[in-house]
């Protein structure tokens, strides 16, 4: 099979072959010197959504500080929507436009440490998602009732597909407003708390006070209807507040008892949600899903499964609805935790798709978590590595959701103590709360707390596509064993049975062997570990 898997939130891999990188997509995917001088502070975006047009309208207030001088600061929108004008304190400013990126010449002096803001105005028709949420844009699609059902989805692609922003992932605003002025008869559901609607004008004011990085940024606009719970959690009290169709409140009310669940078994393994201000929501769209910051979307038709499939194959894939679990996950690692660089989307994926088993470990066992996702590992290709290509917006292979699950599970093993395991994916979340990471710094971070040297493990197998082979023979009583394919250094213990008793072994390239009392005959490798075996 060449396409690969449909897998949720994001990127489809184009082509295997190399390619070649463009001025855009530096000018997208780089901290450009005209990006690095100042420090997002605060974004006001202020539109109007007239479906009958599939027309947007309205600014974009930018706040920023000035870290060191400079007077040319870079905005991005994506044709074909256009800039109409950009002020600072009032005054309208010159820009140069180069494909996506636009260089606004500010007149005011910039003095560092200062807070200062511009204000871009913009209008047109975004671009319409072809297959959203991987190919996003605009969904302007219509409910059952033939009422507007219109949302956003940018992962990837960028935000800047549908409003101005300093569109690379390295700089979070600290906090947000969006005001979406929508036709009567519907609402607009984004971000974070709901603070005001203006009923004369149908504007529905929501307000993020933590930091959110672009693509978690959303509009979802529809015939909603409410329903919520107070959830108590380890931060206190939790607002969850559940949008859905009208058509569909009672489904919801039953399939959404999920949510607390997840809310249970992510706070245990992970630590609190991080963003208990901006409340929990879930909010139906008319794609399949996407880990939108405190305003999670759900298109999972309200099944079990993806779509209604196992995923895993285990039968453990049937016992949860796949995105609200794995979206809901995001919040931790993507929303909490979040690569500076698309290159690093494994710290979103292989860590979300990974949450999906401790979520089956939480409610369903142990045993039943290590065979939901070693049952993943039937959709692993291995065809290019897992981490991409750095400063050109470009992610690595679509493995970073299975493999890097396996691969995360198999650290799992190596730990060997789940107490221990659990306070390093804790402490990940304490460490990088609310912060952009690179993948050194996660590899760092695990290596420290589990006090080996991991450069080599994270080299095979972020980096390769090369799966260890452990390569053995057994000759009376004597096991020889030795790995295969795997980069230098490699020398990962693994834990092998005989007559069910556990005995860790640690092959290298050249030839060990281990006599053991054992009848070597009943020998088993542990499947749990991410690794090829051959028997001599
Ligand atoms: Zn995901």
């Amino acid at each position: 099979m060449n396409r690969i898997v449909i897998i949720c939130c994001m990127v489809f891999i184009t082509s295997l072959h190399a390619q070649t990188f463009t001025e855009q997509d530096t000018l997208r995917g780089s901290i450009t010197p005209e990006r690095a001088w100042w420090d997002l502070n605060y974004y006001h975006l202020n539109i109007e959504v007239k479906p009958d047009e599939k027309l947007i309208s309205g600014s974009n207030t930018i706040r920023y500080k000035v870290l060191t001088e400079a007077q040319v600061l870079q905005v991005d929108l994506q044709p074909p929507l256009q800039i109409k004008k950009v002020t600072q304190d009032g005054i309208e400013l010159d820009i140069e436009h180069n494909g996506n990126a636009h260089f606004i010449k500010l007149k005011k002096q910039q003095k560092p440490g200062d807070f200062n803001e511009v204000v871009v105005y913009y209008s047109g028709h975004p671009k319409e998602a072809v297959r959203a949420p991987w190919d996003g844009g605009f969904s302007w699609n219509k409910d059952a009732n033939g009422k507007d059902f219109i949302a956003t989805s940018c992962q990837g692609l960028g935000a800047s597909v549908w409003w101005p922003n300093k569109d690379h992932m390295y700089d979070e605003v600290d906090s947000m407003l969006i005001s979406v002025k929508v036709p009567k008869g519907l609402m607009d559901v984004s971000n974070g708390r709901l603070r005001s609607i203006d009923k004369k004008t149908n504007t529905y004011h929501w307000f993020v006070s933590n930091p959110i990085n672009n693509y978690g940024v959303n509009v979802n606009i529809g015939d909603y209807v409410h329903f919520g719970e107070k959830y108590k959690g380890e931060k206190g009290m939790l607002d969850m507040d559940y949008y859905v169709l009208r058509d569909n409140l009672e489904k919801a009310k039953i399939q959404f008892k999920q949510a607390p669940l997840m809310m249970e078994a992510f706070e245990h393994w992970f630590g609190p949600y991080p963003f208990y201000e901006d409340s929990y929501k879930l909010v139906e769209v008319p794609y399949l899903g996407m880990e939108h910051q405190s305003s999670v979307t759900y298109g999972n038709k309200y099944k079990n499964g993806y779509l209604g499939r196992d995923l895993s194959q285990s039968g453990w894939g049937l016992k949860f609805d796949y995105i609200l679990i794995h979206e809901s996950g995001h919040e931790w690692f993507a929303n909490n935790i979040t690569y500076k660089d698309i290159a690093d989307m494994w710290v979103h994926e292989s860590f979300t798709t990974y949450s999906e088993n401790l979520y089956v470990d939480y409610h369903f066992g142990k045993e039943a978590a290590s065979e939901y996702v070693i049952g993943m590992r039937s959709n692993i290709k291995n065809d290019r590595p897992i981490i991409g290509t750095y400063d050109v917006n470009k992610s690595g292979s679509g493995d970073m959701y299975f493999k890097g699950a396996n691969i995360i599970h198999t650290l799992r093993q190596l730990v060997d103590n789940d107490e221990k395991w659990r306070a390093i994916l804790r402490g990940l979340n304490k460490e990088f709360y609310h912060k952009t990471v690179t993948t050194a710094e996660i590899e760092q971070f695990i290596a420290t707390k589990m006090g080996k040297d991991l450069g080599p493990f994270f080299d095979q197998y972020l980096r390769t596509t090369k799966v260890p082979l452990l390569s053995y023979k057994v000759e009376g009583n004597t096991l020889t064993y030795r790995y295969e394919n795997t980069v230098e250094e490699f020398e990962m213990p693994v834990r092998i049975f005989i007559e069910g008793k556990a005995i860790w072994i640690t092959p290298k390239k050249d030839w060990q062997n281990l006599s053991e009392k054992g009848d070597l005959n009943t020998l088993k490798i542990d499947p749990n570990f991410y690794i090829d075996t051959k028997k001599q």
